[in-house]
């Protein structure tokens, strides 16, 4: 099997939602560069503590920090059986970083969707401003069109939903880290999963290229 698993995608491809699913399926940690982050804050390591001090200022946690963190947690007892990487590395210095790190991976898999599906699944979405219920255009419409069903106060759409916002998100990700599947491609890590159709479906093609292994 393999269990040293990353997931790679667009923003709105569900990957989180995807790792999420088969890290209970394998009993194995979904790990997050947010999360480790607050994690090692929280203990006080002196990593931790220097990304703490990074992010309290606002600023970006350098690649060294980051990959040393997650070095840390890849030591945990928790982890030996396998983990899946959610969010991180973002770039290819990162990815380059963590194999020098010495951590080995099994498999990068990259959910695709088709542009178009992306911009519909994201910027349909409409959010409630007063009681936070969310629904989307096609997929969960409101039973009275711009209103709440819940508490009736008038849809919007969020800023990040918007297609200006989340088009920005979208080229800031082809630009930086699309650039890590032909990375992990000529690793002979990449595995390719469709990630359009039901969640059942996709986590079933995830599933095969774990068992594969
Ligand atoms: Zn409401």
């Amino acid at each position: 099997m393999r269990t040293r698993l990353m997931m790679l995608g667009p923003p709105g491809a569900g990957k989180g939602t995807q790792a999420q699913r088969l890290a209970e399926a394998l009993r194995i940690p979904q790990i997050s560069t947010g999360d480790m982050l607050r994690a090692a804050k929280a203990q006080g390591t002196p990593l931790g503590l220097e990304a703490a001090g990074y992010m309290d200022r606002g600023e970006l946690v350098p690649d060294e920090v980051v990959v040393g963190i997650v070095k840390e947690r890849l030591a945990g007892a928790d982890v030996a059986q396998g983990f899946i990487l959610d969010g991180f590395p973002r770039t290819v210095p990162q990815a380059e970083a963590l194999a020098e790190a010495g951590v080995q991976l099994d498999a990068v898999i990259n959910v695709s969707v088709p542009e178009d599906e992306l911009m519909a699944r994201i910027t349909g979405r409409l959010s409630c401003p007063s009681c936070g219920a969310a629904f989307h255009r096609d997929n969960h419409p409101p039973r009275q069109e711009g209103t709440c069903d819940a508490c009736g106060s008038a849809l919007i759409v969020r800023k990040d939903d918007s297609a200006e916002v989340f088009g920005q998100r979208l080229r800031s990700y082809q630009a930086k880290t699309a650039p890590l599947a032909a990375f992990y491609q000529d690793r002979g890590l990449l595995f390719e999963v469709e990630g359009t159709g039901p969640l059942d479906v996709i986590q079933a093609r995830i599933r095969d290229i774990v068992d594969a292994g």
